[in-house]
């Protein structure tokens, strides 16, 4: 029998953190068929990775390429990176369900995060259906966002549900799960997410417990409330019954940096009393969101149009400089109090204030900081993001470094090449996975190449209860990357974002090699993944 693949010479890290083996790998069409040194045997096509190390691919725990699969199936960016499956439908986003007549909601919903998203759709079946059509490059774990439901039923509005509503959210989420959702997201700094209660959502958690769903929380607060955010997601899971990730987990604004310890404390308590807490992390100190965001949450009750009713409103925005205004210099929301400085435009339909501050922009508009962001968001339609610097670098290397933590880009976009995505956007998008490894492992020797690949592979796969992926075994999937561990790095900078990493230079999804070398095969080699 012909292999279709043996990958000759490596060094192979199974995912799992056991030490790395000089052992060769066979695929046969989608699966390993083998590993073991010096295999002998026909195949079809033949690697050789004599200083390569051979990982399982790696699983994104965190992305928001749901939103931009139309655009770019390929997932260059992402692929580029070693990334072979997404985890997608986070921050309480998700592309579906679509309630009767809500298409419009939901379509300015994803416009405010820069997608288009051609919606034909109105369950979660109809669009995993629209998702395989697309035939895209990568795997999807798809999960359901908070946000779709409650805009499926309750709307936009700040406002509990009626119990006819509550129960509608229980049946699309029954509805969504049943079709292939891995289970549902929260984003309780976005609206109409934010408008949740607790127990609205241990409800939530507690009627898909039976089915093996998970929560994954983007939390209330990632700043002065660090703690008592954590706790509430600790509570849901622990209430509702279900296992719980905190996404993105970080201590926003410096006077909140000293809380991130307590807050893996947290986690770590949890999971002594039996909750099955776990974590992700992008390995930058900036994030990135939506500019809108940095607005307090009465501006956004009735969506989209009612926001840029009041700020176009004088007295509204009075009212919200003097919530957020902090000795005049800073901006104060869920996020910590930012700098003006510290606030840069990502993308918009300006380009030529694209990777600017509000601080600059200020300057160059002569208005007040305050002003000119109003001015900005009003003017974009609310269709602006930006990078916001509110990390500190010890608190990365902590949370990449805690047993339970994985990681996740959090990335707000793919591109099919360095050319044509616009603006200045987050470098995670093209470098969080050779950065870990680069630049935490390599050079910060933060942890073992093993322990780097497993947060990237094996961990996530145990918390999605994969039974056949994220690791280099005899019959699992045949998603491999090849990575240089002399050289691997990330070359995506905040001023030149569109740069692909080095140092990968072979990723095989389900079989097929889509990166290869220099070239990039865009085949439809992903699936929508479903649970086990
Ligand atoms: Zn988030």
């Amino acid at each position: 029998m012909a292999w279709s693949l043996l990958i000759r010479n490596g060094t192979v890290l199974d995912g799992s953190g056991a030490p790395g083996e000089g052992n060769d790998v066979a695929v046969e069409g989608d699966r390993i068929a083998d590993v073991a040194p010096g295999l002998a045997g026909a195949a079809a096509r033949v690697i050789d990775a004599s200083g390569l190390m051979v990982a399982p691919g790696f699983i994104d725990i965190h992305s928001h390429s749901d939103l931009f699969y139309h655009a770019c199936p390929s997932a260059e960016s992402k692929v580029r990176q070693g990334v072979t499956t997404e985890v997608v439908g986070m921050c309480s986003f998700s592309p579906a369900p679509v309630g009767p007549g809500r298409a419009e909601l939901v379509k300015a919903w994803a416009g405010g995060i820069g997608s288009r998203l051609p919606i034909a759709w109105e369950s979660f079946g109809q669009y995993l259906e629209h998702l395989r059509r697309l035939g895209p490059s990568v795997n999807i774990v798809q999960f359901v966002g908070q946000g779709a439901l409650r805009l499926a039923t309750v709307g936009p509005d700040n406002r509990p549900p009626t119990a006819a509503e509550h129960a509608a959210m229980e049946r699309y989420l029954a509805e969504a799960l049943e079709a292939g959702a891995f289970g549902f997201s929260t984003g309780l700094v976005y609206p109409p997410s934010l408008y949740a209660f607790t127990e609205e959502l241990i409800a939530l958690a507690r009627s898909m417990a039976r089915r093996g769903g998970l929560y994954f929380s983007h939390i209330r607060g990632e700043a002065a409330m660090l703690e008592d955010a954590i706790a509430e997601a600790i509570r849901i899971g622990e209430e509702g019954g279900v296992p719980v990730q905190i996404a993105h987990i970080k201590a926003a604004g410096r006077e909140n940096w000293g809380r991130m310890e307590r807050a893996l404390r947290l986690v770590d308590e949890a999971r002594a009393r039996g909750v099955e807490v776990t974590a992700d992390v992008y390995p930058y100190t900036a994030g990135s969101t939506k500019m809108d965001n940095l607005m307090p949450s009465w501006m956004h009750d009735g969506g989209i149009p009612r926001l840029l009713g009041r700020l176009a409103d004088s007295e509204a925005r009075r009212r919200a400089m003097e919530e957020c205004l902090v000795d005049g210099e800073r901006w104060l929301t869920l996020s910590g109090a930012t700098g003006w400085d510290e606030i840069v435009i990502a993308t918009c339909s300006r380009p030529e204030i694209e990777g600017m501050s509000l601080a600059a922009l200020a300057r160059q508009s002569g208005k007040p900081p305050a002003e000119a962001m109003f001015d900005l968001i009003l003017s974009e339609r609310a269709s602006v993001s930006m990078v916001l610097f509110s990390q500190s670098e010890d608190n990365v290397a902590k949370a990449l470094g805690h047993p339970h933590v994985m990681v996740g880009s959090d990335s707000l976009g793919l591109s099919a090449g360095p050319g044509p995505h616009p603006g200045k956007p987050h470098p995670r998008m093209y470098g969080t996975f050779p950065r870990v490894l680069g630049r935490y492992c390599r050079e910060q020797r933060l942890f073992s190449w093993e322990t780097a690949v497993h947060k990237m592979t094996g961990m996530p796969a145990a918390k999605l209860r994969f039974k056949d992926r994220g690791l280099v075994r005899k019959g699992f999937a045949a998603d491999l990357t090849l990575f240089d561990p002399a050289t691997v790095r990330d070359e995506a900078t905040y001023p030149d974002p569109h740069r692909h990493p080095t140092g990968i230079p072979y990723v095989v999804v389900n079989g097929q090699v889509v990166v290869d070398g220099p070239r990039f095969n865009a085949v439809p080699a992903g699936r929508v993944l479903t649970p086990a």
